[in-house]
């Protein structure tokens, strides 16, 4: 008998040849290849008498061959097969091209069941190319609701069908992996009558309701697994950091602005998860200009001035440098020593005007001795030489772009201390580039708590945003120009294509520099930043452009990320139309934040863009996002191959009453028995989930 976990390579039916085929789909078990569901049946359920045939119909028709000729056309080096089938009511003749093994098969006075499609040429109707097999086998590709499986190299359907049909036939009774309560209150079908019937239903309604059960198993099974990543982390020990409430207080007050309740709240969660020696594994979820780095810096102070070291990782080195110098000023008064390590930028100091630059080795000697408390970093700073004496907390910037691989990695930078204790891992605060729809938080970021910053600074003026044609160019520059003139600076920004193709980017936009510079805007002063530029050569571009030395900034998408001008409120974004919505937003989040009205120009050459009027509509970066995950699917917030998603999964990610009624159930399963000692199905799929999938 067969089960769940016989592999494939030991089922004499299934030639050699076909099992890299199946593995390069991730199918190598019988399970696997079980799970390989049909996405739509071809309804050959009919039986049709031979009289009764008219072109166009989808039929099945049974009778005895009568005629079978294969024949080469010479002319056009091809054979035409034609076998005549003879029921009860009449004949009927099939054409195969191209199959000639056909004819050796259906030879006469053999009885066969054909299906499909029926078509008519000068010698009247016949059936063009139609599934066969002899009418003493089991219905398996005719004469029947017959599965369509998503098509890949050699495997055809038909294969498909023999092989998963043949187990079908010698599958051992199955694991059970959903409760018999919740299959109950859901009216699934139990596993095995869900495994038959989504191959091969009677009725599309079984397949439906096998369908059914299989989103749910899918869900339920990721929703364990992220709750299951929460209870074990919490299993961890890390330092519990204690709340001096007054010196916080007295940071906040310094403050140049008011914090929004919105912040005071999640810096007050992240406090309390602080305080706790369990890990706190926490996502900032907030727009744009929410003010994400204000309550970080509050974090690291909290940490920092408990004697602990703190290290912030942001994905490029120009936002680790801003991030430098903003912690460097708010915490100019706390005698906090900040250092930042990059690529290219090695300094440390207790004040903006203390900053001294050194080397690589230094900064490492001084975070091993404790003397830096707070550094900010790149991938720099998650490299093998990095050690911390006394790491308490990490905070990720911009957390999708940093890998799974290199959260781990940071992670695993473990506190050491020779006090008998267990060893202690860091706290995990990440903030994120774009909203993160709620759907998507909880369907796949279910192992994490979030604080949400939903409101914005007081006294922000929305962004006026217009979609642009070709034909209103000219007047939008006359409108910038009149707007720099006032005193203001402009953004442009090129697409950035594809990390691979850096280098056309680069010059698009030192091509769009010329033209703005030397015939569009020949009176002001254009400068120009991307990503080939050494970083001495970007920090160069940056400083002009914040002393505005420089008017307007062409640059790639290298502004995308959290670059601070306010006195910039004016951008323009060059074919608009290749960014997806969130993406259009964050960029647009480097304007706005003055008090003065900011201007966002998407240009679009495209007549397809009627999806970027969503954005002349909303400036509610969660609302775009939303938008964005409807029309483009979860991938841009974790890229798709690392989350490992099946298409099942990406498809009901937005379904947010399944994913709800999932989550309850992980819960309730999970919180009476943590082991799954008594859900044994379950814990197979879940260690089948773990296998295939790898979430951070
Ligand atoms: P993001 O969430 O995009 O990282 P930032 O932390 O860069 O946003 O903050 C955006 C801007 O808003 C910064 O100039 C910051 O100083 C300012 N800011 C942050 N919080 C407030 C607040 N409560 N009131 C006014 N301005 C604020
Ligand atoms: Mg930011």
């Amino acid at each position: 008998m067969l089960t769940f976990d016989t592999k494939l390579n030991s089922l004499p039916r299934i030639q050699k040849k076909y099992l890299p085929k199946l593995k390069k789909l991730g199918i190598e078990t019988v399970r696997d290849l079980l799970y390989h569901l049909p996405f739509r049946y071809d309804d050959f359920s009919v039986v049709v008498p031979t009289s009764d045939l008219s072109v166009g119909m989808n039929v099945t028709v049974i009778g005895t061959v009568v005629q079978s000729t294969t024949q080469r056309t010479w002319k056009r080096k091809m054979t035409v097969t034609n076998v005549t089938v003879q029921d009860s009511s009449g004949s009927v003749r099939a054409t195969w091209f191209n199959q000639p093994f056909v004819g050796d098969q259906l030879t006469e006075g053999k009885v066969v069941r054909m299906s499909g499609k029926v078509a008519a040429d000068k010698n009247g109707l016949y059936l063009s190319n139609p599934a066969y097999e002899r009418d003493a086998r089991t219905p398996t590709n005719t004469g029947r609701l017959v599965p369509v499986y998503p098509e890949t190299a050699g495997l055809s359907s038909r294969w498909l069908r023999w092989q998963i049909q043949m187990i079908l036939e010698k599958l051992d009774a199955l694991p059970e992996s959903l409760p018999d309560d919740i299959r109950e209150k859901y009216d699934f079908p139990d596993i095995t009558t869900a495994i038959h019937k989504i191959h091969f239903p009677e009725e599309l309604q079984d397949a439906q309701s096998a369908h059914r059960r299989f989103i749910f198993e899918e869900i339920l099974v990721m929703q364990c697994k992220l709750i299951l990543l929460k209870m074990h982390a919490k299993k961890d020990h890390a330092i519990a950091i204690p709340f001096d409430e007054k010196r916080i207080k007295n940071f906040v007050d310094r403050f140049p602005f008011v914090l929004t309740d919105a912040q005071r709240k999640a810096s007050f969660q992240i406090i309390k998860d602080l305080e706790k020696d369990v890990p706190m594994n926490r996502l900032l979820n907030g727009d744009v200009g929410s003010g994400k780095t204000a309550v970080a810096a509050i974090a690291a102070l909290h940490a920092s001035i408990a004697s602990h070291q703190v290290a912030i990782l942001a994905p490029t080195e120009i936002l680790a440098r801003q991030h430098f110098d903003t912690f460097t000023k708010l915490l100019g008064d706390e005698n906090i020593t900040c250092a930042l390590l990059t690529g290219a930028y090695k300094m440390y100091g207790e004040h903006p005007a203390l900053i001294k630059k050194t080397t690589r080795p230094k900064i490492l000697s001084l975070i091993k001795d404790e003397t830096i408390d707070i550094v900010i970093g790149t991938h720099a700073l998650i490299q093998d030489d990095v050690h911390f004496n006394d790491l308490a907390l990490v905070i990720v910037d911009e957390q999708h772009r940093f890998g799974v691989k290199q959260r781990a990695a940071l992670q695993q930078n473990t506190t050491q201390v020779d006090d008998g204790q267990p060893a202690r891992v860091p706290h995990f605060l990440t903030m994120t580039a774009t909203p993160i729809p709620r759907t998507l938080t909880m369907a796949i970021c279910g192992n994490l708590d979030v604080s949400l910053l939903d409101e914005m600074p007081i006294g922000r003026k929305p962004i006026i945003t217009k979609v642009v044609a070709k034909t209103k160019r000219k007047s939008a520059y006359a409108f910038i120009e009149k707007q720099i003139q006032k005193g203001f600076q402009a953004y442009v920004i090129i697409p950035f294509v594809e990390e691979s193709k850096a280098m056309a980017n680069v010059k698009a936009a030192i091509a769009e520099h010329k033209l703005l510079q030397e015939e569009i805007f020949p009176k002001l002063s254009v400068g120009i930043l991307h990503g080939k530029l050494k970083a001495k050569e970007k920090e160069a571009v940056m400083h002009d452009f914040k002393e505005k030395k420089c008017d307007i900034l062409v640059a790639t998408a290298v502004v995308e990320v959290g670059i601070d001008v306010p006195n910039a409120t004016i951008m323009i974004i060059e074919n608009a139309e290749r960014f997806g919505l969130s993406q259009l937003h964050q960029f647009r989040g480097r304007i706005g934040r003055s008090e003065y009205q900011s201007y966002c120009f998407l240009f679009s050459d495209s007549f397809n863009n009627k999806r970027l009027h969503a954005l002349e509509r909303s400036s509610d970066g969660f609302a775009i996002a939303e938008k964005d995950l409807e029309l483009r699917g979860p991938g841009q917030f974790f890229g798709t191959q690392q989350s490992g998603l099946t298409d099942v999964m990406t498809e009901n990610i937005t379904n947010i009453k399944l994913i709800t009624a999932a989550r309850d159930t992980a819960q309730e399963i999970l919180s009476d028995d943590p082991a799954l000692s008594k859900y044994s199905g379950l814990a197979q799929a879940l260690a089948h989930f773990d296998k295939n999938v790898h979430l951070e």
